[in-house]
């Protein structure tokens, strides 16, 4: 018998780099972040100094880690990425500052998720790009003070309230990401769909972008299984129905939402009368982190107004009952 022929993971990391821009001037959406970045490059290049610090917010899968690895592009200069949840201690992040060339720039992702104390040893770097090692313990310790090459730190966080404020201060320019619109969306998928070679009709790409949460990389995940569904059912063209079923078969509703999305509605609808209920309670419920829901699931169920938040906790709108088709369930509101 004939093994079964497995899609090797490599291609996938090959496509994933065939679709992110490579160049801020390739980005769709976020102007207003982009004309401002333009003019913070074209400065610091005309005076010949280091960019200023940047840190990027919002939800997973806008661009914040496209646009940070654009910039050293644009600059010229080279790039070191970390990411914060590996940074436990001050060492961790010794090497990346002493290695940093002169206005180099140093990405370090999930930001928020850096202990403490590697936070508090960032502030002279980023200040005066020196750092300070103590060396030896009691009354044999000294402090070495080391210089460094006048670099740039990128940070990019999902959760710019997590970060302590004298760190935020420390950044220049503070960038935030909101969610795509159906048009920004649509045109992100007829030009991914021919970098895939992919034949696609304009409204089959205006349908996956309305379902895509106005999130880029979700709008390229649906693509791509899109794609898939068209060469195995439809002879490789995508079609508006084409589309609608793949999404469809994957539990995609027609307002982008996946099956997670729903199940969390209907738990606070059904488990918690609607709410308001803390986002512990239901995330228990589930069997997820607390994390992924205020992450992944909330950010665009808020901005859809299917949920709210209030200070006793997070409750769904009417417009969720209706959604869900659960208007039976609704409790007359006090
Ligand atoms: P995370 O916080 O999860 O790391 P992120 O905000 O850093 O997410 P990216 O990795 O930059 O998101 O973006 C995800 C993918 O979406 C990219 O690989 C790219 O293909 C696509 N993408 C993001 N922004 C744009 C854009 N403005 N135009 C075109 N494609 C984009």
């Amino acid at each position: 018998a004939r093994e079964p022929v497995l899609r090797p993971t490599k291609i996938r990391d090959d496509e994933d780099r065939l679709l992110r821009p490579q160049r801020m001037e390739e980005m769709v959406g976020q102007r207003a972040v982009y004309e401002r970045l333009k003019i913070a490059i074209d400065a610091a290049l005309k005076r010949n100094e280091p960019l200023g610090h940047i840190l990027f917010d919002g939800p997973p899968g806008l661009g914040k880690t496209t646009f940070a690895l654009c910039i050293p592009r644009h600059l010229g200069v080279s790039v070191q990425i970390a990411s914060g949840a590996t940074l436990k201690a001050p060492k961790d992040l010794i090497p990346y500052l002493t290695n940093a060339e002169e206005r180099s720039v140093l990405f370090i992702d999930e930001i928020h998720r850096m202990q403490k104390a590697v936070e508090e040893f960032l502030y002279p770097a980023m200040e005066d790009f020196r750092i300070d090692i103590t060396l030896g313990e009691g009354v044999n310790a000294r402090t070495l003070n080391i210089r460094l090459k006048p670099f740039t730190l990128i940070g990019a966080t999902t959760r710019s309230g997590l970060l302590s404020a004298p760190l935020r201060d420390r950044f220049h320019m503070r960038e935030h990401l909101d969610f795509y619109t159906v048009e920004e969306l649509a045109e992100i998928v007829r030009r991914n769909a021919r970098k895939l070679n992919v034949p696609i009709e304009d409204d089959a790409a205006e349908e996956i972008a309305r379902r895509s949460r106005g999130t880029p990389r979700i709008a390229n995940n649906r693509l791509r299984w899109v794609r898939d569904y068209a060469t195995s059912k439809a002879r490789g063209r995508i079609t508006r129905s084409v589309a609608e079923d793949a999404l469809e078969m994957q539990g995609v509703d027609s307002l982008g939402l996946d099956p997670q999305d729903r199940k969390y509605l209907e738990t606070i609808a059904r488990v918690f009368n609607g709410g308001p209920v803390g986002v512990e309670a239901v995330a228990h419920t589930l069997n997820l982190s607390p994390d992924t829901l205020v992450d992944e699931v909330e950010p665009f169920l808020l901005r859809c107004e299917l949920l709210i938040r209030t200070p006793r906790g997070r409750k769904i709108t009417p417009k969720a009952y209706e959604h869900l088709g659960l208007t039976g369930l609704r409790t007359p509101q006090p």
